[in-house]
């Protein structure tokens, strides 16, 4: 999942919570920036698309692809 702000395409990392509109995932950096105002409330993504969990599935689908392409 990219970061929600326009031309950002950094992994969204952090959800906002905000009360006046739909909330929004976003990058790290941009959250540091968008969460200064007041009522926004910051909330790390993670299970969803850690690291660990984004190469497994990687792995998977290169040895996947690659297994079929030898035989
Ligand atoms: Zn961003």
């Amino acid at each position: 999942m990219e970061c929600a702000e326009p031309d950002c395409t950094e992994r969204a990392s952090v959800r906002l919570h905000i009360p006046w509109t739909e909330n929004k995932v976003v990058c790290a950096a941009h959250a540091r920036g968008l969460a200064q105002a007041d009522g926004i409330v910051p909330e790390p993504l993670e299970d969803t698309e850690t690291e660990t969990g984004y190469s497994s599935g990687f792995a998977i689908m290169i040895s996947s692809t690659y297994s079929s392409s030898i035989r």
